[in-house]
């Protein structure tokens, strides 16, 4: 088992002696902190599924998010819409869910379609916040594609709002204009 963060630090200690994740212990500690039995029946294997599961978080690959095609047809403006990721609230370590939206006006590069998803997914799998996710979705479309004009809308649900907190059910939303996208209301217009 082993962790690298997304911007490839290595984790604390991956595992220790016996092979056993250190998340597993954190996990136990916190179910005895909250008095619980770790040791009951439904509460056994849960240490273990929670250490893999902030592994599988934190580890996840997207795949390659690096190729852009050449492309012909200069000026394409080029949208893709309700991209749902999962991410963490790194303020309470409770999930939030995000409907991404991207737009770019192409030039020289074509990002390829499953691209927009591997980028937003590549950045959700981390602790965040939702405007800092937006703005890293937008940074990568740029030095990717090549170009200034990029739009990247998010609205998400966070549960630290809806399940603590004010407890109401609402959505945040939140958008980065860059490029004609900010300058020119008419291309801003053309945004579905
Ligand atoms: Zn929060």
């Amino acid at each position: 088992m082993s962790l690298t963060y997304p911007d490839g630090r290595a984790g604390l200690a991956d595992e220790v002696a016996d092979g056993t994740d250190p998340l597993e212990g954190l996990a136990r500690q916190l179910l005895v902190e909250i008095g619980e039995d770790p040791g009951r029946d439904g509460l056994r294997e849960t240490p273990a599924r929670y250490a893999r599961w902030w592994r599988e978080f934190v580890g996840f690959d997207p795949g390659n998010t690096e190729t852009a095609f050449e492309q012909v047809n200069h000026g394409q403006l080029v949208q893709v819409n309700d991209i749902r990721v999962w991410s963490l609230c790194e303020h309470h370590l409770l999930p939030f869910w995000c409907d991404i939206s991207i737009a770019y006006l192409a030039k020289d590069k074509l990002l390829g379609l499953s691209k927009f998803a591997r980028i937003a997914h590549h950045h959700a799998h981390r602790l965040q916040v939702q405007e800092r996710l937006t703005g890293a979705i937008a940074d990568a479309i740029e030095a990717l594609c090549g170009v200034p004009d990029v739009a990247v809308r998010a609205k998400g649900e966070h549960l630290c709002m809806t399940m603590r907190g004010i407890r109401s059910p609402a959505t945040m939303s939140t958008l980065v204009l860059r490029g004609v996208f900010k300058d020119d209301p008419h291309m801003r217009n053309l945004l579905s």
